[in-house]
């Protein structure tokens, strides 16, 4: 089979992390162009509203000029079929992770055809994640060394402006 032509890189990146731009970068390595998919659950309390984390992800990538940056709309396989994508590339950390995947892997994979590929998480980020770095940074503690630069001052500004409690 040939190798997919461009991949869907998704998730909430709320907010975008080291992790995910190891993810983002292996992925480029790999397949060439890569779409990163900002998604918007309705159930989600989010910290960053949708067009914030569209652009911190922007921000974050801007020295990768083969990588986009939309957010998702509607059902992912719809999403992908749409541009003719045909696999997703997601970064598997620790169990939950992989038990979450699988079950969504096969899901998509019954809707439409389309392929998950998992990357192991970089051993210096695999126990990195958004949601434990938004505790963090509401309490004040400082999570600098685990996003990148526009993040750091996007936390800065919400924690100044007192949206974070
Ligand atoms: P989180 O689970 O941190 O809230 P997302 O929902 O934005 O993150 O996750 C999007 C994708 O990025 C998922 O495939 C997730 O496994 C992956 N990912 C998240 N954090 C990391 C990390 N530290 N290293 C590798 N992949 C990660």
């Amino acid at each position: 089979m040939a190798l997919p032509t461009r991949v869907l890189c998704p998730g909430s990146f709320d907010p975008v992390t080291l992790g995910h731009l190891d993810i983002i970068g292996r992925a480029v390595a790999l397949f060439g162009d890569v779409l990163v998919g900002v998604g918007n659950n309705s159930q989600k309390n989010y910290l960053f509203s949708l067009d914030e984390r569209v652009d911190l992800v922007r921000e974050a990538v801007v020295g990768l000029p083969s990588v986009q940056v939309e957010p998702i709309t509607g059902l992912l396989t719809q999403f992908c079929a749409d541009r003719h994508i045909n696999a997703v590339v997601k970064g598997l950390r620790f169990g939950a992770d992989f038990d979450f995947e699988l079950q969504m892997a096969h899901m998509n994979h019954g809707l439409s055809g389309l392929e998950t590929i998992l990357l192991p998480a970089a051993a210096e980020h695999v126990t990195l994640s958004s949601t434990m770095l938004r505790e963090v940074a509401r309490y004040g503690g400082d999570v600098d060394r685990y996003v990148p630069a526009a993040v750091r001052a996007a936390i800065r500004r919400k924690q100044a402006a007192g949206d974070l409690a």
